[in-house]
């Protein structure tokens, strides 16, 4: 068992990923809705792996012996008029989940939590690659989104994007 204020976080840490998994749907949706299949499965992908992260959190504390209880899922509220509107949303998520990553972080620091510390590791290295994914995409967007021969390159380059199960596997 662990700390109560650790635990009480990583069960609203399930919740925050299956939200991401949620929105990250809603995205996967507007760009399927505009026909850009690569766009679409980039953020189908993003989906897939925010649902890896829930049950990561989720069966660390079932390792643990934690009390997990499952809330309402938000509904995703962003509204998007245009592209870019979807990668800031993306990008402003992402710093929002790294906040709140550092969040349970310093709180199993206080407590000594070394475990805690050292599950969450992991999480602390993948936030630092959602951020940089979410600020490429931005990036490729400014550069070649404007032009339609490049925004069909640029989805064809997407859609190339590939599944793979989280590198870090419980027991
Ligand atoms: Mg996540």
């Amino acid at each position: 068992m662990l700390n109560k204020k650790v635990s009480d976080l990583l069960n609203e840490q399930i919740n925050k990923e299956l939200y991401s998994a949620y929105l990250y749907l809603d995205m996967n949706n507007y760009f399927d809705k505009r026909g850009l299949n690569g766009f679409a499965n980039w953020y189908m992908i993003q989906a897939q792996e925010e649902r890896d992260h829930a049950m990561l959190i989720y069966k660390y504390m079932q390792n643990n012996d934690c009390p997990i209880t499952l809330g309402a899922i938000a509904k995703p509220d962003k509204k998007f008029k245009k592209d870019m509107d979807v990668l800031k949303a993306g990008l402003e998520h992402e710093e929002y989940v790294t906040a709140s990553i550092h969040t349970i972080y310093e709180a199993a620091y206080k407590a000594k939590d070394f475990r805690t510390m050292q599950f969450l590791d992991w999480f602390v290295k993948e936030q630092g690659e959602e951020e940089t994914n979410a600020r490429d995409m931005i990036t490729k967007m400014e550069l070649f989104g404007a032009d339609a021969k490049s925004l069909y390159m640029l989805n064809s380059e997407l859609a190339a994007r590939t599944y793979s199960a989280p590198s870090l596997v419980l027991d």
